[in-house]
């Protein structure tokens, strides 16, 4: 492979064939596209149909089944056998059906939240996905991103790169953009390369792309790349565990049966088909599949809301959700910042006009500001614009917009309102240093040659920060010390814009001596403060709505910010968050608490102000030792340890850094924290239509084993054949169980408080419920069938018992719809799925009854009218049974 660290950037761009001021252009791009290919590491392939298809018969209870199928043809069932076996292919068919759907929505949402990649191209910076990235692109870098392809640095500013998964080191690797004469040095030693997969944890870069996919440093050792396995969710664990626990006891019944039987001299054969019933109608076969294809179908619903689940398991805890955590700008706030008040000492002035076009004046008391010989606005204007890295550009509609951050778009805004374009002081002031902004220091500096050849600092950030580092101010072109009044009417005023909402930076100089001493330390301190800039960022519409329903749902919003307490309280109050009484804790009173103070503190904050990335895991974990299940969101590269303590990290797909996203368990894709709500709300509806359907699933199994239990002990003969059993958990019942798991929600849902995350399936009433109405199906199939046997004959009996189960199983999905509300105030017609359900299994019920070739197979005789009459009208009893039971409250979860 080619080398690139020894190469000068001259020659890398040359033999790249790109231009590192304008990139590719956008066709060139395109047509080495198609020479290399997407930008991809090759990826393991998931499982075919055909494999899913064989593992479905890697089930225990489906071993069993091939098993007795096998003894059935041994001892010339033939027949039996052959039911066996293709209602064992139809499950499997159904199974491998859902699970391939599944699958491929699940494999799906990876795309979505597959990372994206700055480019230069046609000279303009613009995202694309990673993957079509081609050699020569020329890719721009900044904290928190995935580097997406393997680059060789053209520009660096303080750029830091964490490689631990191609080095195992993982301090992470300061970069150069000088070309390295060592020969061969290792990866870590190629200090002007950065490679695809590694984490820029600080600054910002610029590269020329070249290797992509497979022909990258990480494609040489990931020769296909692992699919990550999926984690079961708990419910899954517990079911899984269930499912063993019943299967071990079925075994232990069946074997007791068997052995009753034989000691009673019935056929040995005959006894165990009547083990394998049991075994049959104790598993509920249909779950895990069931499960699973309910869990894929909500979150496809989730990413029409906006919420995008990167961990199945994140699913059940959103509905468990009691607190959430939240990010003020961008979440709750639109993020569209527009500078509405400007203070320089001693003068107040607005500034007109909205968003980011850039046309407004700037008004003093009443009179407009002539902005060009102003000098001290004007220096502000032009540092605030300078010390920063946002641009003024068009959107695809042709309105105004801004690449980069909104707080400094909107100073770019103010500036060239005053005329002073970006372009031009780019030109007049050239860059020479830069020390990004970031969220623990909260501020960032520039150092600029002017156009008389000096050379000063711009720097920016919050007043507190800013305030600390001034020893003077400037007042009329000159310069003034810094005494207590002025410094004392800056606080002022910085408060006084901070409780009308806005968020207020401060803007400071300072002349430098040369370009000699550019260190940091030196460049942020005795600086001249120039003045405080107010900017309006107003809250989303939906918010407060949002806000009221997670109150009414008992879940608490809190607010995380690192703005000033004032501007969180005021935005706060605004959106219903706090009120009159809550407590404010900022980062620094955070600092100085205990564990102990912290956890008593946590839960009566709703806003924390002034906040660092790595006091919101300081919350995290105080908030989760208070037992609270906390939902948490977060955008930077030092919020993802935050996100991946807390229950539920939620990272911001349009802000957000990849490896926000990377940590988190769910990432909005519209940023507005009404999504999280929404989340929840469907996390809620998902477990709650899971617990309808193991009801519905374990009630219709009682009722299976009373009835074939209850036989055997006051000694009647076989009611239900295997096969019979079979059919209907295989077959007839799937149908309504897939039709609950996308029930509407409850009226309800989110006006209880959140279920506690420990809780078992079985909690409140479920078991209660499960037992009674399977109860009730098993005594009703038993006395039907002693009915048909003691007034007909005993394959009538058999065949009133097999229909009567199966209908009056399809009457229990009713039932099963809730726990509480009778049926008709939800409303039978409100889930169209489940009639429809009821339907397709009533029909296929009504084939294996009539169709004569059916009825030899599952061993059933055509009934006369009243025979028929007797079955339907006791297969629709449990619906007023369960109507009772609903109305006398004894179903009703506390
Ligand atoms: P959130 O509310 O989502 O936590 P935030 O924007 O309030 O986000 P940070 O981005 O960490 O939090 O900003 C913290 C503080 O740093 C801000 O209140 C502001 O005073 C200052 N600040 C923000 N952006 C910049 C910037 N680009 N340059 C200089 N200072 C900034």
């Amino acid at each position: 492979m080619e080398t690139w660290y020894n190469k000068s950037i001259e020659e890398v761009s040359k033999d790249q064939k790109t231009n590192i001021d304008q990139g590719l252009t956008v066709e060139e791009a395109k047509k080495r596209l198609d020479e290399t290919g997407p930008n991809r590491l090759k990826e393991s392939k998931g499982r075919s149909p055909w494999q899913m298809f064989i593992d479905q018969f890697k089930d225990a209870l489906v071993i069993i089944l091939l098993f007795s199928a096998i003894i059935s043809a041994a001892v010339g069932e033939i027949s039996d056998s052959l039911v066996i076996a293709v209602i064992l292919i139809l499950n499997s068919t159904l199974g491998v059906i859902q699970e391939y759907k599944a699958e491929k929505s699940l494999a799906a949402l990876k795309e979505l939240a597959s990372p994206r990649a700055l480019v230069l191209r046609d000279g303009k910076q613009q995202k694309v996905e990673a993957s079509q990235l081609v050699p020569g692109d020329i890719v721009l870098l900044d904290a928190g991103d995935y580097v997406p392809a393997d680059l060789r640095l053209i520009s660096v500013t303080d750029l830091k790169i964490e490689e631990s998964v191609l080095t195992g080191e993982s301090v992470p690797v300061e970069k150069t953009d000088k070309i390295i004469k060592d020969e061969k040095p290792p990866l870590g030693d190629q200090k002007n390369m950065a490679f695809m997969g590694t984490i820029v944890t600080y600054g910002r870069g610029r590269g020329i792309v070249t290797g992509t996919g497979m022909d990258t440093e990480m494609g040489k050792i990931a020769e296909a790349l692992k699919d990550d396995k999926r984690e079961p969710t708990p419910l899954q664990k517990r079911l899984d565990r269930m499912g063993k626990k019943l299967g071990l006891a079925v075994i232990g019944i069946a074997a007791i049966i068997i052995l009753m039987g034989w000691l009673r001299g019935i056929d040995l054969l005959e006894m165990f088909m009547t083990g394998i019933s049991l075994a049959v109608a104790a598993v509920p076969e249909g779950l895990p599949a069931v499960v699973t294809i309910v869990l894929a179908l909500g979150v496809q619903r989730m990413i029409k809301r906006h919420a995008i689940i990167r961990r199945l398991p994140a699913v059940e805890t959103l509905g468990a959700t009691t607190i959430i955590c939240t990010d003020k700008t961008g979440t709750l706030t639109k993020n569209e910042m527009t500078v509405k008040s400007i203070f320089l000492p001693g003068r107040n002035i607005k500034v007109s006009g909205e968003g980011y076009k850039p046309e407004g004046k700037f008004i003093e008391g009443n009179t407009e500001v002539k902005t060009n010989s102003d000098k001290d606005l004007a220096l502000l204007l032009k540092a605030a614009s300078l010390c920063n890295n946002a641009e003024l550009t068009r959107n695809k509609d042709n309105n105004r917009d801004i690449i980069g951050d909104p707080t400094e778009g909107s100073l770019v805004v103010a500036a060239e309102k005053a005329g002073f374009t970006k372009e031009r002081l780019n030109n007049d002031y050239e860059r020479i240093k830069e020390f990004p902004f970031d969220s623990e220091r909260k501020r960032m500096s520039t150092v600029h040659r002017t156009p008389d050849k000096k050379v000063i600092a711009f720097v920016k950030g919050a007043p507190d920060q800013i305030l600390k580092r001034c020893i003077g101010y400037q007042i009329n072109g000159k310069v003034k010390d810094l005494d207590d009044n002025v410094r004392e009417e800056i606080v002022k005023q910085n408060k006084e814009y901070a409780s009308q909402a806005l968020r207020v930076l401060a803007v400071a100089y300072k002349p430098l001596d040369g370009e000699n001493n550019l260190h940091i330390d030196n460049v942020e301190k005795g600086l001249i403060f120039l003045g405080l800039m107010g900017m309006i960022d107003p809250p989303r519409r939906e918010v407060a709505d949002s806000v009221k329903l997670c109150k009414q749902a008992g879940i608490r919003p809190v607010m995380i910010t690192g703005d000033y307490s004032l501007t969180a309280r005021a935005i706060a109050e605004e959106l219903g968050i706090y009120k009159n009484g809550d407590k404010i804790i900022t980062g620094s009173e955070l600092e100085d608490m205990n564990p102990e103070e912290l956890k008593e503190a946590v839960s009566l904050t709703t806003v924390y102000a002034r906040v660092s990335p790595h006091h919101k895991s300081k919350i995290v974990q105080a908030l989760k030792d208070s037992n609270e299940v906390v939902a948490m969101t977060g955008d930077g590269v030092n919020d993802a340890p935050a996100l991946k303590k807390a229950d539920i990290g939620v990272a911001m797909g349009i802000t957000g850094t990849d490896v926000a996203k990377e940590a988190a368990d769910m990432v909005l894709t519209d940023d507005n924290f009404a999504s999280i709500v929404s989340a929840v709300e469907e996390g809620r509806g998902i477990y709650s239509n899971i617990k309808k359907f193991i009801h519905f699933l374990l009630s219709c199994n009682v009722g299976e084993i009373i009835t074939l239990f209850l036989a055997i002990i006051v000694g009647l003969p076989r009611p239900l054949i295997p096969i019979q059993i079979l059919w209907v958990n295989l077959v007839t019942d799937g149908f309504p169980a897939l039709a609950l798991g996308v029930d509407p929600a409850a009226p309800d849902l989110m006006e209880k408080p959140p279920r506690d995350p420990d809780e078992g399936v079985f909690a409140g009433k479920m078991g209660v419920n499960i037992i009674s109405q399977g109860l009730f199906i098993g005594l009703l199939t038993l006395v039907i069938f002693f009915l048909g046997l003691h007034y007909f004959s005993l394959p009538v009996g058999q065949t009133m018992a097999f229909a009567t189960l199966s209908f009056s199983q399809l009457i229990q999905a009713l039932n099963a719809r809730s726990r509480e509300y009778s049926l008709f105030r939800l409303g039978i017609l409100t889930n169209k799925y489940l009639i429809l359900a009821i339907m397709i299994s009533g029909l296929l019920q009504l084939g294996v009854m009539f169709i004569p070739f059916l009825q030899a197979a599952f061993k059933v005789i055509p009934l006369t009218g009243t025979q028929w009459l007797i079955v339907l009208l006791a297969s629709l009893t449990p619906l007023p049974y369960v109507e009772i039971l609903k109305a006398l409250g004894i179903t009703r979860e506390e």
